[in-house]
């Protein structure tokens, strides 16, 4: 679904038919230590950027809002982790350190044969 900044996120969700009005992030709304989430941070989050760099089922994101700028700017703050080996993933966009961009272990079968 479109964030209210324009970008594709699996996270966000709307509903405005038949009166309703809500709007929510996912990923923030499951961190019980977040601050609450409001639509403007869809503005400067990283992540429609970083699903759209990396697709990796085994890439697993947290999030919470956080204060810059002695408190007079908030943005949202992404952790990635590996659900395939458990490690922290440094940078999201990559993917993980230990299993690679797919997330997949690398195995002696995913080898091609060498010339013969
Ligand atoms: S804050 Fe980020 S993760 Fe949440 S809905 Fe907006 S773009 Fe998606």
């Amino acid at each position: 679904m479109k964030t209210p900044a324009g970008k594709e996120c699996d996270f966000y969700y709307a509903d405005f038919h038949r009166g309703r009005n809500v709007q929510v992030c996912r990923l923030i709304e499951r961190n019980p230590d977040s601050p609450p989430w409001k639509p403007h941070l869809c503005r400067t989050c990283p992540v429609p950027d970083i699903l759209r760099a990396n697709q990796s089922e085994t890439l697993k994101l947290d999030g919470k809002v956080v204060k810059k700028f002695f408190g007079f700017k908030e943005q949202v703050q992404v952790e990635g982790w590996c659900s395939a080996c458990f490690s922290a993933v440094p940078d999201p966009m990559v993917g993980c350190p230990n299993c690679g961009r797919s997330g997949h272990r690398p195995s002696i079968f995913d080898l091609e044969e060498g010339p013969e």
